[in-house]
Formats: C-alpha cells, sequence, structure tokens
C-alpha cells in the first residue's frame, strides 16, 4: 500500500506558514506589502497585545471584487506574476501568492474589500484555514484585514513567541522599515489603543525620516554622493561618522524598494564605514540601491528578506565606495561650524586661525618623528605651556581661568595671529581638561576635543597617504629571519606581498611555505620578524578576507597607530594643541579616530541654552 499522501490545502498552508508567518510582525510585513503593492496611499496599522491577540490593517488602495478576494486565499494567487519569466523582473512587494492562505491558516482572519466603484464590498471570515462566512460588506473602498489569535491552532508555534513588548517592538521596526521606504504613503501605527506614529505623506525620504525619527538625527545625515556605478545605483542618506548605535536597528538597506537584510551588504556598510565606526557598533544608514530586477533575484527567501545578488562584487564595492565619498564629503559639513566668527573674547583669549600657523611646530611627539621621520626635529622649549588644572584651580578665586592662559599666539614671522582677513576656520581654545580634553569654543558653542583620539586620526592618515605616495620607509632587522607558515597563510602572503612591502616590510618567498624577513617599518618597535608576521596574519586575515590591498595597510596602520599617539596624560604645549586642531580640522575624517572613537563633541549654544533654561 502507498505511504505517500497529498497534505490537505490546510494542512499545506500551515507548513508554507511556519516559513512566510514567523511571528507577528511578519504578519504585518505581508499585510502592507499587500496594501502598498495594492497602490493604497494610507496605511493604518492597530495591534493588541503584542499583535498576539489582534492586527489589523486598513488601506485605501484598489481593493478586491468577490471573486478575486475568494481566490486571493488559495495558494499561488497572485495578481502580481503570471510565469516563471515575471520572476524576472518583479516590481511589487509580493509575488508569491502565499501570504493570505498562510496567514489565515493559523488565526482567526477577517477580510473586508471594496473597490472604490462598486456598490458593495465583500467580508470573509477564515477559521484555521476553513473559509466560514462570504457576504456584502465593506465599507469604505480599499481593504481591511483583522487578524486575531494568531496561532491559536498551532501551539508549537505560539511557544516561540516572545514577550508582547518584544513582538511589538518587531512589528514597529517593520512599520519603520515600509514607512522608510514608501515616504509617499501615509502611516499610522497604534499600539493597545494608543497612538504611537502618525506619518503624513511626505515628498522626501528627508521628511519621513524627520518625522520618525526627528529632526536631530535628521541633522546628523549626509546624503549620498556617487552612485556613479552603472549596475548599482545608490540614494538615501547616512549617518556621518562617528554616528553610531549599538543595533543594528538604523542600518537599513532596500534593495528596488524592499528592505533587505543580507551579510554581504552588512559588510559592505561595515567596510564602507571602517575606521569611522567603533568596535561592536553599527551606523545609521538609509540606503537605496536600484539594480537591474534582472540582476537581483528576490525569489530566495519565503519571506523575501534575503535576495541574490548577480554581481555580489560589483554591489559591494558600489556601496563601499558610495560610503567613503559621502563620509569624506560630510567633514565640509563639521567644518562649516568652524568657519563662523567666534563671539569677541573677553580678556586676552585669542582667536586662532589656520592661517596664521603656517610656522607652528608639529603637536607629533619628538621621538615619533625621529622614528618616522615624518618632519624635521624643532625646539619647541620657548612656547607657554597649559597650567595643570589644580594650578587653575589655585587661582580660582583671583582671576578667572581664562586670563591664565596665554596671550595671543604670534604665527612664526611675529604677526599677531588675531586676523584682518576672515580665515577659514576658526576656533578658541580654553584650556584642557583632566589633561586628555581640549575644551574649546567656535561659532556654534563649545567643542570637546580628546587630544589622543585626535592625534591618532592625524597620524593615521598622514600614514596612509605615506603608504600610498610614496610606501612607508622600513628599517633593517639585525638579523634577517627565515620561518615557515601553514599552507594558507603562505597563500595569504604571497597574494598581499606587494602590499606588505610598500607597508615596510621587507618580506619574500624563501622556499615553499617559507618566508625570509629582513627589515620592518620604521615606526614599528619588534624585533621579532617572524612573531610580528605571524601576529599581522592573524590580526588582518579576517578583517580582510576579500578586501583591497588598501584596506590592509589602513588596518595595519590603525593597529599600530595608538601606541604612538599622544597619550591621555601628555602635557601639550599651547602651540601644540593648536596645531593639533589645526591638523585635525585637516584629515579626511577628522571627527573619529581610526577606531571610530569620536575626536570631537560639539555642544552648541542652543543646547547650553536649553540645559540652562533659558530657552524651551
Ligand atoms: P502576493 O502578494 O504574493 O500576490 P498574497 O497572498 O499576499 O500574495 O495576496 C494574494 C493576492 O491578493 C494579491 O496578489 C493581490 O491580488 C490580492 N490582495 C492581497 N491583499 C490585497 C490588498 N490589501 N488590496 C488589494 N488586493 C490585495
Ligand atoms: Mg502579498
Amino acid at each position: 500500500m502507498s505511504r505517500i499522501r497529498l497534505l490537505s490545502e490546510t494542512v499545506a498552508s500551515q507548513v508554507a506558514a511556519g516559513e512566510v508567518v514567523e511571528r507577528p510582525a511578519s504578519v504585518v510585513k505581508e499585510l502592507v506589502e499587500n496594501s502598498i503593492d495594492a497602490g493604497a496611499h494610507k496605511i493604518d496599522v492597530l495591534i493588541r497585545r503584542g499583535g498576539i491577540s489582534f492586527m489589523r490593517v486598513i488601506d485605501d488602495g484598489s481593493g478586491m471584487d468577490r471573486d478575486d478576494a475568494l481566490l486571493s486565499l488559495e495558494r499561488h494567487a497572485t495578481s502580481k506574476i503570471r510565469s516563471a519569466a515575471d520572476l524576472e523582473s518583479v516590481e511589487t512587494l509580493g509575488f508569491r501568492g502565499e501570504a493570505l492562505p498562510s496567514i489565515a491558516s493559523v488565526s482567526r482572519f477577517r477580510l473586508t474589500t471594496r473597490q472604490p466603484d462598486a456598490v458593495a464590498g465583500t467580508e470573509i471570515v477564515v477559521n484555521g484555514g476553513k473559509i466560514d462566512v462570504v457576504r456584502d460588506g465593506g465599507e469604505a473602498p480599499g481593504t481591511q484585514v483583522e487578524v486575531r489569535s494568531l496561532f491559536y491552532n498551532v501551539p508549537a508555534r505560539r511557544k516561540f513567541l516572545r514577550a508582547e513588548n518584544t513582538e511589538s517592538r518587531n512589528i514597529e521596526h517593520q512599520l519603520h522599515l515600509q514607512a522608510i521606504g514608501h515616504p509617499q504613503v501615509a502611516f499610522t501605527f497604534a499600539r493597545d489603543d494608543r497612538l504611537i506614529f502618525q506619518l503624513p505623506v511626505t515628498a522626501t525620504l528627508a521628511d519621513r525620516i524627520r518625522d520618525l525619527f526627528g529632526s536631530d538625527l535628521l541633522n546628523q545625515l549626509l546624503p549620498i554622493q556617487s552612485g556613479k556605478s552603472s549596475a548599482t545605483r545608490i540614494s538615501g542618506l547616512i549617518g556621518r561618522a562617528g554616528l553610531s548605535r549599538q543595533t543594528r536597528s538604523q542600518q537599513l538597506v532596500f534593495v528596488n524598494g524592499r528592505a533587505i537584510e543580507s551579510p554581504l551588504l552588512t559588510g559592505a556598510i561595515r567596510e564602507g564605514y571602517h575606521t569611522a565606526l567603533m568596535k561592536g557598533q553599527y551606523p545609521v544608514t538609509f540606503l537605496f540601491l536600484e539594480i537591474d530586477p534582472g540582476a537581483v533575484d528576490v525569489n530566495v527567501h519565503p519571506a523575501k528578506r534575503e535576495v541574490r545578488f548577480r554581481d555580489p562584487n560589483g554591489v559591494r564595492e558600489a556601496i563601499v565606495r558610495a560610503l567613503q565619498e559621502t563620509l569624506a564629503g560630510g567633514r565640509e559639513d563639521w567644518r562649516e561650524k568652524f568657519r563662523g566668527p567666534v563671539p569677541e573674547p573677553e580678556g586676552t583669549r585669542a582667536v586662532v586661525s589656520q592661517t596664521s600657523l603656517g610656522g607652528s611646530p608639529p603637536c607629533d611627539l619628538p621621538q615619533f618623528e625621529r622614528e618616522f621621520g615624518l618632519r624635521g626635529e624643532r625646539s619647541i622649549e620657548a612656547r607657554p605651556q597649559f597650567p595643570h588644572p589644580s594650578e587653575i584651580a589655585g587661582q580660582a578665586q583671583t582671576a578667572s581661568p581664562a586670563r591664565t592662559l596665554p596671550g595671543p599666539v604670534e604665527s612664526a614671522d611675529g604677526a599677531p595671529a588675531l586676523q584682518t582677513k576672515r580665515p577659514p576656520q576658526q576656533f578658541q581654545i580654553i584650556g584642557i581638561l583632566n589633561k586628555l580634553y581640549v575644551l574649546m569654543e567656535n561659532a556654534d558653542g563649545l567643542v570637546l576635543v580628546d587630544q589622543h583620539a585626535a592625534h591618532e586620526r592625524i597620524l593615521f592618515e598622514e600614514l596612509r597617504r605615506r603608504m600610498e605616495e610614496q610606501g612607508v620607509p622600513s628599517q633593517k632587522l639585525l638579523i634577517t629571519q627565515t620561518f615557515e607558515l601553514s599552507p594558507r597563510d603562505s597563500d595569504w602572503i604571497e597574494q598581499n606581498i606587494s602590499v606588505l612591502q610598500k607597508m615596510g616590510i621587507g618580506i619574500e618567498s624563501f622556499g615553499p611555505n617559507t618566508f625570509k624577513i629582513d627589515s620592518l617599518p620604521g615606526f614599528l618597535n619588534v624585533t621579532d620578524g617572524a612573531q610580528f608576521m605571524r601576529k599581522v596574519i592573524d590580526d588582518l586575515k579576517s578583517a580582510t578576507d576579500r578586501s583591497s590591498p588598501l584596506r590592509l595597510g589602513e588596518e595595519m596602520i590603525a593597529k599600530t597607530v595608538c601606541r604612538h599617539a599622544v597619550k591621555a596624560n601628555d602635557p601639550l604645549r599651547y602651540l601644540e594643541v593648536e596645531k593639533l586642531i589645526q591638523d585635525l580640522l585637516d584629515c579626511e575624517l577628522p571627527y573619529c579616530c581610526p577606531h571610530g572613537r569620536p575626536t570631537m563633541i560639539q555642544i552648541s549654544n542652543a543646547e547650553l541654552e536649553k540645559k540652562f533654561g533659558r530657552k524651551v
């Protein structure tokens, strides 16, 4: 006797539902996508108890006639594609014809729908996949779907639901995705009868972001520049360097209008931000990729969350380039804050301007300079030193702290620094806090600079520039060393040997899986070359999988630079601090160190006024 039997429609739907409907948020996703596909201008979502007890999505879209409404509940019934060939160029969010029957098979489901010019609409009630009621109904044109008691008939699934709060948050995140992806659609979201957000139709992504997340976030975003790559067009807004989040909840990527999660995209974003992001933190991105539909396969995942790209490397590179160009362009934004005039100083503080600093000494530690030969040695004896905070404290009764600071700065030719011509960047150093933070004033208010992080950034960019231009000077080892590596590590070295040499590592192949090393970068303080190489391989192999040679060099510099940068407690002289700030402002990514920690924090005058209750 045959043991194979066809599953009943209901059971088959429940099996499919396991993939499409993982949790309440997946129901909301599918329903909202259907509304958008139906041309809705307004979508209202209401949930109760994390969506587990109740979810309702109302739209003002095309609606369905009775036949279509009934058909929509059949498996693989869709109005969106007709043939396998159509899968090549899907332009709607749905196409699998699985969502409605899947949802209806695991809940108490009610659909009412009416086409705009129809006299009557249709109401259908389905319980656990069984159609119980079909009758005339449906008030306003459009479609309304209600889903009650999700998974009431599939206890195994119900057990996997999380706390109501978590499920609610998932739903809200899902709605964020839809709202960001479709600014031209109005959304409202109510949770347990409380209105959570109400988003009007907007013309632009920026307006939608402001409505959803506030203008504070919007002000920290940069519009994507570039998108010149022909195959992948990229637009959207991304967080400037240094803006980061603990989770990926604001790292959004849309591919042809669909929110997509993929290791490829996440990896590309991380790469694009590399030195602009702290370890373990995530950037804020609202990225929109447009790719020829034939070059993306959206039919990979039942919930359509993933895609397959025909040219993954091309996509990856386009993203990396767009992010890097945008972030580098973003520094202008920041510099803007240093352009306006600083309010007239009281007392004797100097307004320091870039043009006055032509002959100032570098901030770099002299020892570092000697090692690396970045600049000639210069005497810095004669310059005033910042008073230690304790000294300031001691004088606080008699003199204002500002007065204990040095007088007007003189430039190399002896002319006073106070400029007649409007300098491009203006700030005023107030003092040093905790032997680490430089306090300054600019047109926008108060700025705090972490001198160590700032110095790291400056050294990093300097070294990188040198590496690109002429290669890093190397220093001969006292003894040439040979060492053996595993075949995999040898391969890695072979592939990267020219970069390593540019980095100042004198390494050559010396027989199978064996290498000879006779010099190392001058700025390193290493004696055992072989041991150093093993560590470099460990550190960099994983980080630079598939990435560019330049990136390998950058990683290495970032890892070594820290040890040479000004330490927290190193007292700097006034001119050194000045130079440090100027050098920092000249960097490509001035606002964070190579490890992504911020170098400067701006506290605007407006913020101060708010804090002191001068303004509401
Ligand atoms: P898919 O979206 O993959 O086509 P669904 O099961 O989600 O599959 O929906 C089946 C069909 O029902 C859709 O193709 C569409 O024609 C119709 N439909 C679903 N929801 C709506 C809606 N809100 N407004 C109008 N038509 C809808
Ligand atoms: Mg659908």
